[in-house]
């Protein structure tokens, strides 16, 4: 079974301007890479369908995503927080980045594929129940796994997020539910700043600035791994951002591909002993173009082989 590629043309419609780092050539940096790799042509590339309103109620109060719906500008541009902002094609983008994560849970729950990744943008993370925050108006990955639980019935979820900030959007939609395992790592101090302990199931790991892989690999060991076997998820997510790259100018790790590729090679031999290899990974972060697309090729093919 090969792993399925979803993504949509509307994902790179949300534009708010060049001097933003969260822009459309992300997409097109992950797709070239891709190509020049020869990873391209093992994927099965499907196009999303957007999500409803009612998948979005799940995990972001009916208020806040009836508001969203509401500010859509017909011009110009609003703005969510300091550095999220709409334009009139934001929604629709924001729509199929949230519907690329229920048809990635459809693929994998049915059979049909074993792992998803999901190329799709604006990224999800920091969105909260009732809050668009870090460029995410919605929180894709929360989406999966409330689909997940909600119309396969899972009891338990491991959501990884490796992205060089904290998933602070899914920590507050999980908070009170156990069902779902979230592991994130991040550096810290550091946006989004007010960072709590987490509790039994929401793993914070919080490392300085500077941290290279060596000693972001031995911490994960240390604090997760076993605790993730332990979960026995029955589907794992990523939140996989790829912004701790050493090359990303955005923060201050030093992470490489090769940590990339350990990271997803111990999460499939977790998934393969509980769940099948069951995986689904969603773009987070990550805004050197190259270290992004390399760092996707490496992730994906580690899901893969
Ligand atoms: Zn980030």
């Amino acid at each position: 079974m090969s792993l399925v590629f979803i993504s949509h043309p509307n994902c790179a419609l949300h534009d708010v301007g060049n001097e933003h780092p969260e822009s459309p050539e992300r997409l097109d940096a992950i797709n070239d890479r891709l190509i020049t790799s020869g990873l391209d042509f093992s994927l099965v590339k499907l196009q999303a369908e957007p999500a409803t309103k009612q998948h979005l109620y799940r995990v972001h109060d009916q208020s806040y995503v009836d508001e969203i719906f509401a500010k859509t500008p017909e011009h110009g541009m609003v703005h969510l927080d300091d550095d999220t902002q709409m334009m009139p094609r934001s929604l629709d983008a924001a729509l199929y980045a949230a519907g690329a994560n229920i048809m990635a849970v459809d693929k994998v729950m049915s059979g049909e594929a074993k792992q998803a990744f999901c190329a799709v943008r604006p990224p999800g993370h920091h969105a909260e129940r009732d809050k668009a925050m870090g460029f995410c108006i919605f929180n894709n990955v929360a989406v999966a796994a409330a689909h997940a639980m909600e119309v396969y019935g899972l009891e338990r979820v491991a959501i990884i997020d490796f992205d060089v900030h904290h998933g602070n959007g899914t920590e507050n939609i999980f908070f009170d539910d156990p069902r779902v395992l979230f592991c994130s790592s991040y550096q810290y101090p550091f946006y989004p700043h007010n960072v709590g302990p987490g509790n039994a199931h929401i793993l914070n790991l919080p490392l300085p600035p500077g941290t290279d892989g060596d000693s972001w690999q031995e911490a994960i060991t240390e604090q997760w791994l076993a605790k993730i076997d332990a979960f026995a998820p029955q589907l794992v997510l990523f939140s996989a951002g790829f912004d701790a790259h050493f090359e990303d100018d955005m923060a201050h790790f030093k992470l490489v591909e090769t940590d990339y590729h350990w990271i997803t090679k111990e999460m499939k031999k977790i998934a393969d002993k509980h769940c099948g290899g069951r995986m689904i990974s969603t773009l987070e972060g990550g805004y050197n173009y190259s270290a992004l697309g390399r760092s996707v090729a490496v992730h994906i093919k580690a899901m893969m082989d």
